[in-house]
């Protein structure tokens, strides 16, 4: 059992991880992306103390080697769901199960059903992971909207499952997608269907699809872990900074 675990690794999350380690904790820093989504993009950053103009990259890449230099233990790793236990917490994620004493949720600012349709038909063709959901689709056409590179990696694993796979990027770069994945482009409008998915609506296009696969930097925290008290969309906190779950 690691002493904590930290979700998350921006620079929220390998702070928080470091001074842990500080404490001499043990400590797994589980993160879905190598460099977080925010950090990427951002080209110059002039308010960070010692360091002026360094990129968003470069920033992240000396926060992780700083962390891994101190003990941290850091997995790509995405978390699906967190169960308060007797003594600690069960963690489960894509790739394995862990157990820890305490949990440190850094996931970053959460994000919400923003697409029209989307939370209505969440669930009823709108899904958040392939690994748990792919199968449904199976021999069906999807699509896979996605902020991260990570959503290639999903893609390419629906490809092997569904009969066409539709890959439309929220973020530039170089895309790498097998054969059986459609580029697409545009800005996603509304998602469709009375009781079920039927179409995702495009500023360039309409696609008839029976799934969307929604590949998003974070989960909102009440749902990775049922039971924790919100107030306003944060996570509710006392004057000591703990939560309504111990740990
Ligand atoms: C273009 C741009 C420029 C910016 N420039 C500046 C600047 O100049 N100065 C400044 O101060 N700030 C800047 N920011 C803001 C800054 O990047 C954010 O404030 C900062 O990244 C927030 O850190 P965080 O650790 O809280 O969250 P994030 O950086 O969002 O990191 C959270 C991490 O958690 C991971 N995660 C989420 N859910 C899970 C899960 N279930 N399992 C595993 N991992 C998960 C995410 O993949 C992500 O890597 C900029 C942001 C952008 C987009």
């Amino acid at each position: 059992m690691y002493e904590l675990l930290v979700v998350g690794g921006g620079p929220a999350g390998l702070s928080a991880a470091l001074n842990a380690r500080r404490r001499d904790k043990g400590v797994l820093l589980a993160t879905k992306e190598t460099i977080s989504s925010k950090l990427r993009p951002a080209g110059r950053i002039e308010n960070y103390p010692g360091l002026p103009g360094v990129s968003g990259p470069e920033l992240a890449e000396r926060f992780r080697e700083h962390a891994a230099a101190v003990g941290v233990e850091i997995r790509q790793e995405e978390i699906l769901s967190i169960q308060p236990g007797e003594s600690g917490f069960f963690v489960i994620g894509k790739n394995e199960g862990y157990e820890a004493a305490a949990v440190i949720l850094a996931t970053g600012a959460p994000q919400k059903a923003s697409i029209p349709g989307e939370a209505r038909l969440a669930g009823r063709g709108v899904s958040y992971c392939a690994t748990c959901d792919g199968m449904f689709f199976r021999d069906k056409d999807v699509m896979v909207i996605s902020q991260l590179p990570a959503g290639e990696e999903e893609a390419a694993f629906l490809a092997g499952i569904c009969r066409k796979v539709y890959y439309l990027p929220e973020y530039k770069g170089e895309y790498r997608l097998p054969p059986g994945v459609e580029l697409v482009s545009g800005k996603v409008l509304r998602l469709e269907g009375d009781e079920q998915l039927e179409r995702v609506v495009t500023s360039e296009s309409e696609y008839r699809v029976a799934g969307v696969f929604l590949e998003r930097a974070g989960l909102p925290p009440e749902q990775l872990c049922p039971g924790l008290a919100m107030a306003d969309d944060a996570i509710q906190v006392d004057r000591r900074m703990a939560t309504n779950i111990p740990g």
